[in-house]
């Protein structure tokens, strides 16, 4: 069930949040979209292609520390900020559903995750999406709410107890819609059988596309960094030049990187780039989906946008015969 909300009235839904949380919405940044923080209505661009970097930015930053050594005492350093992402797209939000597979029980995670609001809203597909390929253009309760295009104005459907409570505002119309499923359907340019896909992974484990796409590949990290389901990272110790200070960071990293897999003694498992490459998509639509249900990408493109070298992981999964 849905409540009606005018256009003009989103802006009371961002003035209510933003009372309670840090708002991080989608802002126009020259010809591009970025997720920032938020502080005026009147910036949030509603209708965005994508944004360059995913929610993972704030749920999962670069560089966090995660506890300090000050004056010889451990300190454990557990965010404690209410975050409300507003206006993700549909693919984003389930993006961070999946990661909550991954991080039930990471502390520094879930200190964010359960003090965060969802709100999605709907979007146009641009020509790199496949979300519908990876079962990602169905509404989840990874959303608590989400605004769903109707017309010039938007159909609210609460998933959560905290979406709930804004949908149960006046600025919601009082009447009921009774939508019996809420999704993103679009021609997709090519779609994808991508849980048959997966299992041929590994039983066409030496197919040749690996090695033609790693020789176009220049492992420069771009698709994992702007991945919202990319969440590889290191743990470094920086000491400081101050006696007994210090601290613990967790950073980005990516399989792409040729330390990725060196272990100790000085042995890489994944020394030449086809492995490396080739166990992006192993681990994204294999083994994944083996432990979870659900491939570890969301079909939102941006690794086919900002890919210097123009590969497009829809060619290469349908190479593998699943197209
Ligand atoms: S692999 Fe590419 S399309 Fe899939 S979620 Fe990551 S960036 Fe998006
Ligand atoms: S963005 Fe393209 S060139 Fe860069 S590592 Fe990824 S696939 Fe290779």
């Amino acid at each position: 069930m849905g409540k009606r909300i005018k256009k003009e009235n989103l802006k009371r839904l961002f003035d209510d949040i933003s009372k309670e949380y840090k708002v991080i919405a989608p802002v126009k940044r020259g010809e591009d979209y970025v997720l920032e923080e938020v502080k005026d209505f009147s910036e949030v661009a509603l209708d965005y292609p994508t944004t360059i970097l995913p929610a993972k930015k704030f749920i999962l930053p670069y560089k966090e520390p995660i506890f300090a050594l000050d004056g010889g005492e451990f300190k454990e350093l557990i965010p404690d900020e209410k975050i409300a992402f507003f206006a993700l797209h549909m693919c984003d939000a389930n993006a961070i559903g999946r990661l909550d597979l991954v991080f039930w029980n990471d502390p520094y995670y879930q200190a964010r995750r359960e003090k965060m609001l969802i709100v999605g809203i709907s979007c146009k597909p641009i020509e790199t999406c496949f979300c519908k390929s990876t079962g990602a253009n169905v509404l989840t309760n990874a959303c608590d709410l989400f605004l769903k295009a109707d017309g010039e104005n938007y159909i609210g459907f609460s998933m959560t107890e905290k979406g709930r409570k804004f949908l149960s505002q006046l600025y919601f119309g009082p009447e009921t819609v009774d939508v019996r499923e809420v999704k993103i359907d679009y021609d997709e340019k090519m779609h994808l059988d991508i849980y048959t896909i997966g299992r041929r992974i590994l039983e066409d484990y030496n197919n040749p596309v690996w090695e033609q796409t790693a020789k176009r590949c220049l492992a420069c990290t771009n698709c994992t960094l702007v991945c919202p389901l990319c969440y590889c990272f290191d743990v470094i110790d920086e000491t400081f030049i101050v006696p007994n200070e210090g601290q613990r960071v967790r950073c980005w990293d990516s399989c792409l990187l040729l330390s990725f897999a060196r272990v100790a003694g000085g042995h890489n498992f994944r020394k030449d780039l086809k492995a490396r490459y080739r166990n992006i998509y192993t681990h994204k639509f294999k083994t994944f989906v083996d432990e979870f249900g659900v491939p570890s990408c969301v079909g939102c493109g941006r690794c086919i946008t900002f890919c210097p070298a123009d590969i497009d992981m829809r060619e290469t999964l349908s190479k593998l015969g699943g197209a």
